[in-house]
């Protein structure tokens, strides 16, 4: 069997609060792009095997993948064993949600491979467990988070626009950059209090924010020079997504996204990714 499994960005993410048991509340806006790694579960084996080639992936039981395939097997009874191979395109610690992403596609590809014993809610509420970027990956559509990101809303107020995405070149702990965020200092709450979901309109000018850009971006300079070429260079907006580093920029016209993609390739510790908006 093989799965696609998507990247995401954050439209926007305000942090509400810090709750006792050490997670934060959030409100935020994610989309997943066509930026896919690929992944491909093979049957009929004695052990559960994980192997993925990108440095910075566990091969071993703490992978997501592996921890999902766990989970599943479980939940229905099954000792079958499994060889899962991840094929990575999206960038490692990126912001982009690629382990919760690949959790997520397993679980998914696994539920229809077994006739579908869970439908698609019960499947979000057993993926929690894995994370709490997880449920929204198997929601399927652009969506409106809160809690700790498990609240999910369907959001169709979201235009096609094409995204070029910019990886510094190195990854950041989520852990670490909530450990460093100032409460009082976060912006964009005051700025969503435009934002009406009802009346199904983002704004790219008015409601792009991340409250953990400026944690991140105060430690890697690269977030501000990414996000100020991206603007140079056409985007109708740029904003870091999740915890980061990598940056992404809007464009309404796919030509000048690729022309921005070339441009900015020729920053050499960069890489840079062209995806459409999965809406
Ligand atoms: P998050 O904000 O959830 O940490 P992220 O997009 O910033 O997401 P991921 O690419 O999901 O980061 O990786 C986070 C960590 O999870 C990595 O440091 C990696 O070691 C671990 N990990 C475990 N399984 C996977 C997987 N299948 N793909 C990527 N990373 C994985």
């Amino acid at each position: 069997m093989k799965i696609l499994s998507p990247a995401k960005i954050n439209l926007f993410l305000t942090i509400t609060g810090k709750r006792s048991d050490g997670y934060h509340d959030l409100r935020s806006l994610i989309c997943r792009i066509g930026l896919y790694d690929s992944i491909s579960i093979a049957f009929g084996f004695d052990d559960l095997i994980v192997r993925c080639n990108a440095p910075g992936v566990p091969n071993d039981g703490t992978n997501l993948a592996y921890k999902a395939a766990s989970l599943f097997l479980n939940s229905i009874n099954k000792r079958e064993g499994l060889q899962i191979t991840i094929e990575k395109r999206i960038p490692v610690a990126a912001g982009l949600g690629g382990g919760s992403s690949n959790a997520a596609s397993v679980l998914l590809g696994l539920n229809r491979h077994y006739g579908s014993p869970f439908s698609r809610d019960e499947l979000m509420a057993m993926s929690l467990t894995l994370g709490a970027d997880v449920p929204f990956f198997i929601f399927g559509k652009p969506a409106l988070a809160s809690g700790i990101g498990e609240k999910l809303k369907a959001f169709d107020g979201l235009s096609p626009f094409t995204i070029v995405l910019v990886y510094p070149g190195f990854g950041v702990s989520t852990a670490d950059v909530y450990k460093n965020l100032n409460l009082e200092l976060t912006k964009c709450k005051k700025k969503l209090k435009q934002f009406q979901p009802e009346r199904h309109h983002f704004d790219v000018k008015r409601h792009l924010c991340n409250d953990l850009e400026s944690v991140t971006a105060s430690r890697h300079p690269d977030i501000i020079e990414a996000k100020a070429a991206l603007l140079k260079y056409g985007a109708g907006g740029a904003l870091m997504s999740g915890s980061g580093p990598t940056v992404f920029g809007l464009f309404t016209d796919s030509e000048n996204a690729k022309k921005a993609k070339y441009r900015l390739s020729k920053n050499k510790k960069w890489q840079v990714f062209l995806a459409d908006m999965i809406i």
